[in-house]
């Protein structure tokens, strides 16, 4: 039922208007349907782009005042209303800011009659969407576009203070395991159990999802901040048994210090809090990570990195190159073959160290294209060398991740195919890692790959993860000795005595022992008395481009 225009005390509105304005965010309208007339709260003036709090509400004025694009709809909206086809209006559209930008509102009015019922007056109220997302009912919190304030005006009283970015560890378990009302519930409660330990000075606030920041201005030192984690931690703990574990969590903390001295405004702070917060889970989560410079330009290092070799996969592989290292048949004292090697260069000419480059391309699974790159080179090479040298052999190295995600066996096949190759002139070297008795497509890759007739050889044996049970299993032609195994043996008796067993066991499987890392003619003759099959290393030879490679032994 609508209220007649008789009833309507616009005058008391109108006071409403004036009284309310500054206790509110949102303004308060009347528009008179048949003058057009229009009053709006008085806040309303700086704020959008419009003459005054009274004006007429003609097509013009709403042309200068609505965004473009929702111009029509909100044209025919007024049209309806004033037709009597409707008696509410509620739409979400855009007006324009007193800067010119678009600003979302949501406008929502109900339609007064005159004393004859038709249409005299459209009051209602106008909010800012962007504005009202100012508190978060699933925490209760603030959320974090208040932070801001807050953060600016402790700055500028030249406080000293941390930020603590907090986030529940694998909180995605929990929504899925138990419900996402479970999941709301334990965002709340983390929430109180993070407040019931902040004292003064001690602001919390909900980021997004399962994050959460303290703006902590009470802290004076790192060791105060650090149990101010702890008390944090030792609260989530403490709820986590009161659930009787139905739930079990973790939080993870990302701290920095904020020194008005060098602090940088607050979309940097959060960005830093953001990096120590990742840095935190990286070193296993359930802990806290303090914010370090240097760790963090090495990330920003790496992200360089990570950017320019994704840019070089896509321009053709510019920057990358394959060099072949020469491996010595020490029984007849010949060339056996080589081992092939990644090298990258940046745009700006500096080398890169494939101990840097590989993980990240491993990481980025850039590894699956540059490995494709890789191997069309060695097969290149080994045609070019077999032509003069028939039995020539090249390895090349693969990483787990070709092995787990990616046909690798058919590409051998077609790149076998393509450069009329046997697939006896090829080897394919796998580091040692538990995976071979953990994954099966591990296990499956290495038959699959026997089956092709590709010989396997066993790399960096003796570094890592050594487990001769599975030698067996895998049946590696070839075990190839790390340098940092040789440097060892070459210095200690005991891993000198290690290594003759090696060696002798690596015969009774029947196999092949290489090792790798000499570099002068004492390490040479002193490994030979081991009886090796292969030697790499710098005493035969570096690394060489093919070129460089084809001048020094094919003439
Ligand atoms: P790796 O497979 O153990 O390769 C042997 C490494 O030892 C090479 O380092 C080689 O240059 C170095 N080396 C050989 N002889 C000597 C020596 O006498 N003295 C010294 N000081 N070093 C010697 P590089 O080229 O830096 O490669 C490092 C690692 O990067 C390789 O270790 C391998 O794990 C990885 N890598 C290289 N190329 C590729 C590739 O194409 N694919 C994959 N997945 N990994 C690769
Ligand atoms: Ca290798
Ligand atoms: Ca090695």
């Amino acid at each position: 039922m609508d209220v007649k225009g008789q009833y309507l005390p616009l005058d008391k509105l109108r006071l409403a208007m004036q009284v309310l304005d500054p206790c509110m965010d949102d303004y308060l309208f009347i528009l008179d349907l048949h003058t057009r007339w229009y009053e709006i709260s008085e806040s309303a003036v700086s704020r959008f782009r419009i003459p005054s709090d009274e004006f007429y509400l003609d097509e013009k004025q709403l042309a200068d005042q609505v965004y473009r694009k929702d111009l029509e709809m909100i044209i025919q909206d007024l049209k309806d209303i004033a037709d009597g086809k409707k008696t509410r209006h509620d739409l979400q559209y855009r007006w324009i800011g007193a800067d010119g930008e678009p600003v979302w509102i949501n406008c929502r009015g109900r339609v007064l009659g005159d004393s004859d019922g038709n249409p005299e007056f459209l009051i209602g109220c106008i909010n800012e969407i962007g504005r009202r997302q100012k508190a978060d009912n699933v925490s209760g919190l603030i959320v974090a576009a208040s932070i801001q304030k807050v953060f600016d005006e402790l700055v500028a009283n030249h406080e000293n203070g941390y930020i603590l970015r907090l986030d529940i560890d694998n909180f995605r378990e929990i929504n899925e395991k138990l419900g996402i009302e479970y999941g709301d519930r334990v965002l709340r409660d983390t929430a109180r159990c993070i407040e019931s330990v902040l004292g003064e000075k001690q602001y919390l606030y909900h980021i997004t999802g399962d994050e959460y920041a303290v703006l902590d201005f009470s802290s004076t030192c790192d060791e105060d901040v650090r149990n101010l984690y702890r008390r944090i931690r030792k609260a989530v703990d403490h709820y986590v048994v009161e659930t009787g574990f139905t739930v079990f969590f973790t939080l993870s903390a990302g701290i920095v210090h904020i020194t008005p001295a060098d602090t940088p405004d607050y979309a940097t702070m959060m960005a830093l809090a953001e990096f120590s917060l990742n840095e935190a889970k990286k070193r296993g989560k359930n802990t806290h990570y303090f914010y370090c410079a240097e760790d963090f330009r090495a990330f920003m290092h790496r992200k360089m990195l990570l950017h320019e070799l994704r840019q070089a996969v896509i321009h053709d592989f510019r920057g990358f190159d394959a060099y072949f290292q020469p491996v010595e048949d020490i029984r007849v004292g010949k060339l056996y073959g080589a081992e092939t090697l990644l090298r990258f260069t940046c745009e700006n000419g500096s080398p890169v160290s494939p101990a840097e480059f590989i993980p990240l391309l491993e990481e980025s699974g850039l590894i699956i294209p540059v490995g494709r790159f890789i191997l069309r080179k060695a097969m290149e090479f080994c045609k070019t060398m077999q032509e003069k040298l028939p039995g020539f052999k090249v390895s090349v190295n693969i990483s787990y991740i070709q092995v787990l995600k990616s046909d690798l066996i058919g590409d051998l096949s077609r790149y076998l195919e393509e450069y009329g190759l046997s697939p006896q002139s090829m080897q394919m070297e796998l580091t040692e890692s538990g995976l071979f008795e953990t994954d099966s497509s591990y296990t499956r890759f290495c038959s699959s790959l026997k089956e092709l007739g590709i010989p396997l050889a066993l790399d960096d044996f003796g570094t890592g993860y050594s487990n001769f049970h599975y030698l067996y299993h895998i049946d590696p032609q070839i075990i190839k000795i790390d340098r940092s195994f040789t440097l060892k043996a070459l210095n200690h008796g005991y891993e000198f005595t290690l290594l003759r067993h090696m060696v002798q066991l690596t015969h009774s499987i029947n196999s092949k022992m290489c090792i790798e890392g000499i570099e002068t003619r004492d390490e040479l003759d002193k490994i030979c008395e081991l009886e090796p099959d292969f030697i790499q290393g710098y005493y035969f030879g570096r690394p060489y481009p093919a070129q460089e490679f084809y001048a020094k032994y094919l003439n």
